[in-house]
């Protein structure tokens, strides 16, 4: 269980790729990646049980491994059991959210529910996909930016989790949120990194913003992090903290 995601100017691929590693102590059954490549300007993802070094091998045969926007995951299950269809990233109905999540979402039963009643469809059996269909949902309901729809429906979601979500179709942002699981963003110049825990990207920056509890941030390739509660509206002066090497 271990995320890893980037935005910025380099490829993104390399760099989950080894963050993925340096998170595997973290135990896991399964492994998985979303890249935003600007060229065709579509989603690819990549995802299969095993090992990272799995996920590595599948990649190279499915995906062209490019683009500058990308998140990865490895998979601990809980709901559902360990396949390929299971395995993170998620893609929503629209299939323009993809998202990656650690954690439970306890009530994942009653929303699915609401969420069939309105016509979604469901691919695996995680909870997770739940969580992608009613970010969704809300967002194109309520007519939302990504980030007022992911704290809306995080606010509609009981459980645990460290998220990270972005949207096809507006590539110059990248949405994460934690409670109960742990998530740091990287801060580097113009580039952005987040991850469980520092290892995947103490290499490229030691300036470091730890979410509390509660908490999100909506991250822009030019502009920066924004941290905000996800229970209120009220912002948060981003602490950056300097890693010791
Ligand atoms: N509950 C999610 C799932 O079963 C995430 C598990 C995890 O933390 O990796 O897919």
């Amino acid at each position: 269980c271990g995320i890893v995601g980037y935005i910025g100017n380099r490829e993104a691929y390399p760099i989950i790729v080894k963050g993925l590693q340096r998170l595997e102590y973290r135990g896991y059954d399964s492994a998985g990646v979303a890249l935003y490549d600007e060229e065709s300007k579509q989603v690819q993802v990549s995802k299969t049980k095993g090992k990272v070094a799995d996920l590595e091998k599948k990649a190279a045969q499915e995906i062209s491994r490019k683009g500058k926007l990308g998140i990865g995951h490895t998979r601990w299950a809980t709901h559902g059991v360990p396949n390929d269809v299971n395995s993170h990233p998620h893609v929503s109905n629209s299939g323009e959210l993809i998202i990656i999540h650690n954690g439970i979402i306890e009530n994942y039963d009653a929303l699915r529910k609401e969420l069939e009643n309105r016509g979604y469809t469901f691919k695996s059996d995680t909870d997770t996909e739940v969580l992608v269909n009613l970010i969704e949902d809300v967002k194109k309901s309520e007519n939302l930016k990504l980030g007022k729809a992911v704290q809306v429906a995080l606010n509609q979601a009981i459980g645990a989790y460290a998220i990270a979500v972005f949207d096809e179709t507006r590539p110059n942002e990248l949405v994460v949120a934690r409670l109960g699981s742990p998530l740091a963003i990287g801060v580097g110049e113009d580039e952005y990194f987040v991850a469980s825990d520092a290892s995947p990207f103490i290499e490229y920056t030691n300036n470091a913003i730890y979410l509390e509890d509660g908490e999100m941030a909506i991250i822009k390739r030019e502009k920066g992090v924004k941290v905000r509660k996800i229970k209120s509206d009220s912002e948060v002066e981003p602490y950056v903290q300097e890693l010791q090497l």
